[in-house]
């Protein structure tokens, strides 16, 4: 009988204990988190915002063809306004589809590279922002954009007077909430890495969307070592025709450490953060056949990773016995067909490796 009592006490008190802790959980997730869509637009880039006070920006919108998908998308996402729309640059693959959502939404505010360009999509899309009196911006480095609940955009690039090249004047944002940053960086090839890294401007993000589709033209070793991204996801369409991500990007996003998402594997991609911790949900789990080169393979869902840069990897080779910090000199001497990577120092050391005496892992 005591001892049955004894037994009721303890489940008593382990309900009132999941009761306090059951709505701890209930009111953060009352606090409905910021939400990053890498929307899976084929060939060409989108990404939704959505601040936890409701505020959304949409940046980009992928080439015409897809406009009608992509307002699908907005609807199913229970967007009824757009709040922000950045256009980074105006190649057809960014502002194409931004056609139809300039139609179909309410916009408050468009920010724009202001780089002019002579197509007949660019044109359209200029026409429908007057037509509709949308106030209309110039994106310019230092700017900033509250979406509320601390949630803040950063303009970082371009300066006047704009780049000759029209990718290199594409619009370049960091948003930040709490600890967790994700760098926007459109097409800007290596000229604007050079100048983020001279500006001295903070640019460290833990997400970091990778210029122009993965192309060989940006993602230089100096860029990608002060951002430090632990995830980079690439837009880019399956078989394009550019032969985008470049193999040699691929490698150098393993070398920096980042797990690679790409929406043409992994379609679109999400990003859920409080501010203190992310979570990386995809739509489609990558083919185990198609890991990106470095041999690190892709993630699933429910990715999870933290302000303090968590996620940290660390990398071996087939013909060593120790292991390293992907930052490493020796790392980084690790040729794509010898390198092994390891998700912990625990599952590094399970499998026989030591840690390196340079780097400390
Ligand atoms: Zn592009
Ligand atoms: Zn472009």
């Amino acid at each position: 009988m005591l001892r049955r009592r004894f037994a009721l006490a303890v489940l008593l008190m382990l309900a009132l204990a999941l009761g306090v802790f059951g709505g701890a959980i209930t009111s953060r997730e009352a606090t409905a988190p910021l939400v990053v869509h890498f929307i899976d637009v084929g060939q060409g880039d989108s990404i939704l915002i959505r601040s936890p006070s409701g505020r959304t920006m949409l940046v980009d919108g992928g080439e015409p063809s897809v406009g009608h998908r992509l307002v699908g998308f907005l609807r199913d996402k229970g967007v009824t306004k757009l709040d922000y729309v950045v256009s980074t640059h105006p190649h057809a693959d960014h502002i194409g589809g931004l056609i139809d959502v300039l139609r179909e939404f309410p916009v408050g505010r468009v920010y724009d590279s202001g780089k002019a360009h002579t197509t007949q999509t660019y044109e359209d899309y200029l026409l429908l922002i007057e037509r509709k009196d949308i106030p209309f911006e110039l994106a310019r480095a230092g700017k900033s954009i509250d979406l509320g609940d601390g949630v803040k955009v950063l303009v970082l690039w371009p300066k006047d007077p704009l780049p000759t090249s029209i990718n290199d004047a594409s619009v370049v944002i960091r948003l930040t909430y709490g600890k967790v940053s994700v760098l926007l960086t459109g097409d800007a090839e290596s000229a604007v890495e050079r100048a983020l890294l001279a500006s001295r401007k903070e640019i460290a993000s833990q997400i970091l969307k990778v210029a122009h589709h993965g192309s060989s033209s940006s993602c230089t070793g100096a860029f990608l070592g002060k951002v430090k991204p632990v995830v980079a996801v690439i837009s880019v369409g399956a078989g394009n025709r550019y032969g985008h991500p470049s193999d040699s990007t691929l490698k150098a996003l393993a070398l920096a450490g980042a797990k690679v998402y790409r929406t043409d594997q992994n379609g679109t991609v999400t990003i859920r953060s409080d501010g203190e911790r992310y979570v990386v949900e995809v739509e489609t789990q990558a083919s185990p056949r198609s890991p990106p080169a470095g041999g690190c393979g892709l993630a699933g869902t429910g990715e999870t990773g933290t302000g303090q840069g968590k996620g940290t990897r660390y990398y071996a080779s087939i013909k060593s016995n120790k292991f390293h910090y992907p930052s490493c000199r020796y790392a980084k001497q690790i040729s794509a067909s010898s390198l092994i990577v390891f998700n912990s120092r625990e599952e590094a050391i399970a499998a026989g490796y030591v840690p390196c005496k340079v780097c400390r892992p």
